[in-house]
């Protein structure tokens, strides 16, 4: 054929016609599901502004695709000749029985593509505060919320967002498997309805799935401000499916969709299904054919609850997930030969893959209804977010507002919050203070005032930079600039095998790598959010910063700068080795294509930013402050027992009684496991303990090395630091901090043990102990070996 390119050659600017999807199974799938399929028109809006990704506009809406994925998209000048898909209506044979329920119970599950606003919907419904964003992927687990309208109980599930519910995603396998197994008693579609035709490809497949469905058709203002027309109640009819329009970010219409929801579950609404989607005559005998076969084991039209037609379709589309659901029918491994044969056979005919086939019918089958039933209006909107879009991805402006706006995130996060955070610590102060002259003496005083208050204040002094942080995070999901960063960070995190969605957790993990763990939600591919959790610790956050600044201080006070700099650019040296290596190793499997859907700028609502930021601090106090409560006072009791001699205040005594303690003892049992790194056993201390939190690091530094000295801050704390000198063994008076040691305490910290808020945050966003067990040892064992090398070369150098 002439006129044939590829995608990928295609100038900026221009339009073609999809001609033919090449590539692997599961990528013509998604891609399909996407919109890619033939006849339908693309655009190249623009490239990255390292030249890769590439967006592309179709069906309405802006996707990016990278480079290699689009050569295998091939494209022709003209339209190829559509296919004509007629809806049919069916004489009922595939629907349930109506029984009126008279239960008072309704399960409900809100299914539909990411951003659709299914979690604004169920806040609404529910009242209920889970986090809402404009960026794909923020919702991935589910969440069930129950309240009452009409007498009605319904309990209501939040479901990922998903395209399709061809399961290649573990979202849409989730989605799938939610609705097959638990069948809810109603499924609520919610629709972008500035994105119709895209979003009612989901809608194909509940219509395959035979369940009982009501649409939320959300962005109705949007709609309506686009001067779009639709005419929903026809195209609800057209699809069997009743169409209610709602408002997700103010509520409007939802107490409409939940009594459309009652009519549906009991059967008395006005539009029944009677609509099943012709996939053409060959496709429809092949279905006949499985669902004959199944019928011949089972006596009727579904098999668990589940429709014979979904089914049989699925089969052969090749979906294996579906053959454990008839493993158990005598007549087992006929269906799947016929299936199989089927799908041979319709392939060879059409010559074309049966996915294609299948995802070119839903098309078709939107294209009609919209057709009947669509005009688009003269949108305005779209070119004022065009021009913004402009900017952000310019091709030399792009990286320098996206590096301006962090810079203003981090700064706003430590300049800002340094006035709050001042105002706790001193809060924190009077608290212990206080505490201090009620209560009598003893160790309870001790406890309450040094483990308590001291440890668990240490962490909620980064409540205020926390605020802060996620105050721009959920800006930048709202808004839909987070989509944009991740579209021109892309090709620098493909070289180390991840997506741009993984940048912003990165540099978030300079800041605090808590916050910067639970930012991987935004990330689809479940491989690539566990790899980037494991990589963040290596982000220097900032409660290593004190560490880095005392030492070199101490140690290295000639170039200053020059130290501290290296040591970031060794942390992200690091993680770029360890992701490569995993890549290689643990997470080998290839990934979902970077298909990454561009949605249009909106202003966020001041209710959605407040309550996320609400959702994070609470979050942060109560998981947090519980493991560091813990923490804390376990370090303080292995600090404080045996209580012996040195009960007398006193620095001297208080060095003394450390070096007795269950903490000394394990300083020195520890240390023969050191010594090859260049620390000796206080050093040892110091590090046990800055496994709480990596500031520890620094205060326990404080109370070993006074010992001498009525020291006062750490300018003294420096100095002591010069002075310290080896007490025993073979360099026993020589100074312990010389340069070589000093780095290679240095490399250690940065290194070694994730503070345990991260390890806790890693546990909760993984949902196993084996990611956080995982990364406490082989960045623990890295620390180790990076130092011994470091240490051990520096010395025989010397
Ligand atoms: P989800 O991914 O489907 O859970 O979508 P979200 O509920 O997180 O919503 C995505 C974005 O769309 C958020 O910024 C919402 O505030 C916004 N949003 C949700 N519903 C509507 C609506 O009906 N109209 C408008 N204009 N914005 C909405
Ligand atoms: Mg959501």
């Amino acid at each position: 054929m002439e006129n044939k390119a590829r995608l990928s050659d295609i100038e900026t600017g221009r339009s073609v016609y999809i001609e033919r999807v090449k590539g692997e199974g599961a990528f013509r799938q998604r891609i399909g599901e996407m919109g890619f399929v033939r006849g339908k028109r693309i655009t190249v809006v623009k490239n990255a502004p390292l030249n890769d990704p590439v967006e592309f506009s179709l069906l309405g809406y802006n996707v990016s695709l990278r480079r290699d994925e689009a050569s295998l998209i091939e494209v022709t000048e003209l339209p190829a000749a559509e296919r004509r898909i007629h809806m049919l209506p069916t004489s009922g044979i595939d629907l349930k029985n109506h029984v009126i329920d008279t239960s008072t119970i309704i399960r409900v599950a809100l299914v539909g593509n990411p951003n659709a606003g299914k979690t604004s919907i169920f806040n609404r419904a529910s009242g209920s505060q889970e986090h809402v964003g404009n960026y794909t992927g923020v919702t991935i687990t589910s969440r069930t919320a129950t309240f009452r309208q009409d007498n009605y109980t319904f309990y209501l599930t939040d479901l990922p967002g998903t395209y399709s519910l061809t399961p290649y995603s573990p979202e849409e396998l989730f989605v799938r498997n939610f609705i097959l197994e638990q069948k809810p008693d109603v499924v609520i579609n919610i629709l972008d309805a500035t994105n119709i035709e895209r979003n009612l490809y989901l809608t194909t497949q509940l219509i395959d799935m035979n369940v009982k469905v009501v649409v939320a058709l959300n962005m109705f203002d949007e709609l309506l401000d686009h001067r779009d027309k639709l005419d929903y109640a026809t195209l609800g009819s057209m699809l069997g499916i009743p169409f209610v329009p709602t408002v997700g970010s103010n509520g409007r219409g939802i107490f409409r969709l939940f009594r459309k929801v009652i009519e549906v579950h009991n059967g008395t609404s006005s539009i029944q299904r009677n609509v099943r989607i012709n996939y053409g005559s060959e496709v429809e005998q092949g279905v006949e054919r499985i669902r004959r076969s199944i019928f011949a084991s089972t006596g009727t039209d579904l098999v668990q609850g589940v429709s014979s037609r979904f089914i049989a379709l699925g089969l052969m589309n090749g979906d294996s997930h579906l053959e454990s659901l008839i493993g158990n029918l005598t007549h087992f491994k006929e269906i799947l030969d016929n299936a199989r044969e089927e799908s041979i056979r319709i392939g060879h005919l059409m010559n074309d893959s049966i996915e294609s086939v299948l995802t070119v019918a839903r098309y078709g089958f939107i294209a009609g209804a919209m057709k009947e039933t669509f005009q688009s209006g003269p949108s305005d909107k779209r070119k004022n977010s065009n021009r913004i879009d402009h900017l952000m991805t310019h091709k030399y402006l792009g990286f320098p507002v996206f590096l301006l706006f962090l810079w203003m995130m981090f700064s706003a996060t430590f300049i800002m919050g340094a006035y709050p955070q001042d105002w706790i610590e001193t809060g924190v102060a009077w608290l212990s203070d206080a505490f201090n002259r009620i209560m009598p003496g003893g160790s309870l005083k001790q406890l309450v005032s040094e483990g308590i208050i001291g440890g668990v204040g240490s962490v909620i002094v980064f409540l205020p930079n926390i605020l802060i942080l996620f105050f721009f995070i959920s800006l930048m999901e709202d808004t839909g600039y987070m989509a944009r960063a991740a579209f021109i960070t892309d090709k620098l995190m493909h070289k180390i095998g991840l997506h741009g969605k993984s940048f912003i957790p990165l540099i978030m993990g300079f800041g605090c790598n808590v916050p910067a763990i639970m930012a991987t939600r935004t990330i689809e591919s479940r491989n690539n959010r566990i790899l980037t959790m494991l990589i963040n610790p290596f982000m220097s956050c900032s409660a290593r910063l004190p560490v880095y600044i005392l030492l070199i201080g101490a140690v290295f006070p000639q170039n200053q700068g020059t130290m501290l700099f290296g040591i970031y650019l060794i942390g992200i040296l690091m993680a770029v080795l360890a992701a490569l290596v995993f890549k290689k190793t643990l997470f080998r499997s290839s990934d979902a294509p970077f298909v990454m859907e561009l949605p249009p700028y909106r202003l966020p609502t001041a209710r959605s930013t407040l309550k996320h930021m609400w959702l994070k601090a609470s979050q942060y106090l109560k998981k947090m402050g519980g493991v560091i409560l813990v923490a804390s006072i376990l370090i303080w009791a292995l600090g404080h027992y045996p209580e012996g001699q040195g009960q007398q205040p006193g620095p001297g005594a208080q060095a003394f009684h450390q070096e007795q303690s269950y903490m000394g003892q394990l300083g020195k049992k520890i240390e023969p496991l050191i010594k090859p790194l260049g620390f000796d056993w206080r050093m040892g201390i110091c590090l046990l303990t800055g496994v709480a939190a990596k500031e520890i690091v620094v205060s326990t530094m404080g109370v070993i090395y006074q010992a001498d000295d009525s020291g006062d801050g750490s300018s003294s704390l420096k100095a002591n630091i010069q002075a310290a000198t080896h007490a025993e063994g073979l360099h026993a008076g020589k100074p312990a901090f010389t340069p070589l040691a000093t780095f290679s305490f240095i490399l250690f910290t940065l290194l070694y043990f994730p503070c345990i808020a991260t390890i806790a945050a890693i546990y909760k966003e993984s949902g196993s102990w084996k990611w956080a067990v995982f990364s406490i040892l082989y960045t623990t064992g890295l620390a180790w070996l990076v130092s011994f090398v470091f240490f051990q070369t520096g010395s025989w150098i010397n």
